[in-house]
């Protein structure tokens, strides 16, 4: 089975993408991860991103879309994938399509985890207060640019998988634990 964890800045992809892994022994391949782990051993495609990335810019659509199909073709991902972070674009949605079908897979489900601004931004404040290592585009002034490149670039993707049939709503306002089991929900009511 192969899932799009789906939202903005901050909804709880990463969060609820591990627990997929956990539970359902899904791979999480997120993009924004593996760009950070391309930056950390300071390899050209991480240093050519991590301007981008400090801004809250995307990425070239190439660049994610070279990267998750080198992931997808793991062993681990034999049996499907949990994407985080990945189609941000229509046309990479359109190439993640394509990589599937050449692979004799596709995407099952889109589970968009809707949260509001005002509670995006309040969670950023919380983890400045709570201090820890942050990341360097986790502030309030990077995800206010974060949610305006979501709403153009990002957004459009629910119509494409709404059109396909494929778009579930989960309520990511939830404590993490509800919002498991909504998710958990939605597969169950899939798979029967
Ligand atoms: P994330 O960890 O998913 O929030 O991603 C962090 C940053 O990595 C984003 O703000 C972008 O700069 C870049 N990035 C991650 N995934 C993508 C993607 N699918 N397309 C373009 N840029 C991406």
């Amino acid at each position: 089975m192969n899932l799009v964890l789906f939202g903005p800045p901050g909804a709880g992809k990463g969060t609820q993408a591990k627990l997929l892994t956990s539970e359902r022994g899904l791979p999480q391949l997120s993009t924004g991860d593996m760009l950070r782990a391309a930056i950390a051993a300071r390899s050209p495609l991480g240093l050519s991103c991590k301007v981008l990335m400090d801004k809250g810019e995307l990425v070239p659509d190439e660049t994610v879309i070279g990267i998750i199909a080198e992931r997808f073709d793991q062993p681990d991902a034999a049996n499907g994938a949990v994407f985080d972070g990945f189609p941000r674009t229509i046309p990479q949605a359109q190439a993640l399509d394509k990589m599937l079908a050449e692979r004799g897979h596709k995407i099952d489900l889109v589970l968009e985890l809707k949260v509001d601004d005002a509670m995006l931004l309040s969670r950023v404040e919380a983890r400045i207060k709570a201090g820890g290592v942050l990341r360097s585009d986790d502030t309030p002034e990077t995800l206010a640019h974060r949610l305006e490149v979501y709403y153009k670039n990002t957004a459009p993707l629910i119509d494409y998988y709404r059109q396909q049939g494929k778009l579930k709503a989960v309520d990511g306002m939830a404590p993490v634990e509800t919002v498991t089991a909504q998710i958990a929900a939605v597969l169950d009511a899939h798979t029967a």
